[in-house]
């Protein structure tokens, strides 16, 4: 999975991370949401949140209150439904809905949705990691040991099952675009609509680190076909192109053009807006763009952004 991409990979400045971004959250709450400022340096220790304390109101956000970390811990149970986390996930779903329902009557009209606590919530692997991002371990909860496919850990993000569904009996088409990586799409498929729509065979249970968890396929309908341009993935989920494999139409200066140049991998709102502005490319217009990360949202190519809610980690 690329969405941890340098950042996650020390540890040290996601915990950093959490805390600026909480001390954000608390400076902003009246301002509404906007991106953290990662050069803020605190003068002194009351303009952070400590890090333990930031753990424990991160649980009891999710409705998990002393739930205990790591690979014994408490991970395998199932995400609260009643949290303030929830509750706030629906929250912006609904918005989401309203909004579409206003622009249902043209034709071509899109919804563009992140994966990774958009539409599916990883909360338990931030309780299994201990916040602590290891792309061996997240590739179990995806689905994937090694390259053999065993079961999907990741539950639907609370009402975003309801809105896509209701998105599409309005007439809307529906696209995934995810900074999981090329490797992880059928994967990714596997766990938003169902084992079999990527190709595996049917899996009902997961037995990981001495628990066993029902193997979950969200539900979510099939995104509409689309050439990516990039792995022969043609079924509407655009996950990110290793690099050496990126596509024609990323190569251009406002997207990656510079990164393809230098054989380095494309930045996530470059990566993510070029996308979108592809899709809008082959005809359609994309009335929302649905995002846990700023990177998810922003450079355009979306008439309305909704920000979900994500407390546990920042990707610039
Ligand atoms: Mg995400």
């Amino acid at each position: 999975m690329k969405r941890f991409e340098g950042l996650r990979r020390s540890p040290w400045l996601v915990l950093v991370l959490v805390v600026a971004g909480l001390a954000t959250a608390a400076a902003v709450a009246v301002a509404g949401l906007q991106p953290a400022n990662l050069a803020y340096t605190p003068n002194s220790e009351g303009q952070v949140t400590n890090i333990d304390v930031a753990r424990a109101w991160i649980k009891n956000y999710y409705g998990a209150s002393g739930a205990a970390t790591g690979a014994s811990g408490g991970w395998s149970t199932d995400l609260n439904l009643d949290s303030n986390y929830a509750k706030e996930a629906c929250s912006v779903a609904n918005e989401g809905t309203n909004w579409l329902e206003a622009r249902s009557k043209v034709k071509n009209r899109a919804i563009v949705l992140d994966v990774d606590d958009t539409t599916l919530t990883t909360w338990n692997y931030e309780l299994f990691s201990n916040w602590d991002y290891n792309p061996s371990t997240n590739a179990v909860f995806v689905g994937l040991t090694g390259t053999t496919f065993t079961g999907n850990m990741f539950p639907a993000t609370p009402c975003m099952l309801d809105m896509v569904k209701a998105a599409k009996n309005m007439g809307y088409e529906v696209f995934w675009i995810t900074g999981r990586g090329d490797s992880q799409h059928n994967a990714t498929i596997a766990n938003l609509v169902s084992d079999t729509a990527a190709g595996f065979p049917e899996i009902t249970d997961v037995t990981y680190s001495g628990a066993t968890v029902p193997e979950i396929d969200a539900g979510y309908p099939m995104p509409t076909a689309i050439d990516t341009g990039h792995g022969g993935f043609t079924d509407g989920l655009f996950t990110k192109p290793s690099v050496g494999s990126y596509p024609a139409y990323l190569d251009k200066p406002e997207f990656c053009a510079a990164a393809i140049a230098t054989s380095k991998s494309c930045g996530t709102i470059a990566y993510k807006s070029g996308t979108r502005a592809y899709i809008e490319s082959e005809g359609y217009d994309i009335v929302a763009d649905f995002g846990d990360q700023f990177s998810d949202l922003e450079g355009g190519y979306a008439d309305k952004t909704f920000k979900m809610p994500n407390p546990n980690y920042y990707l610039p």
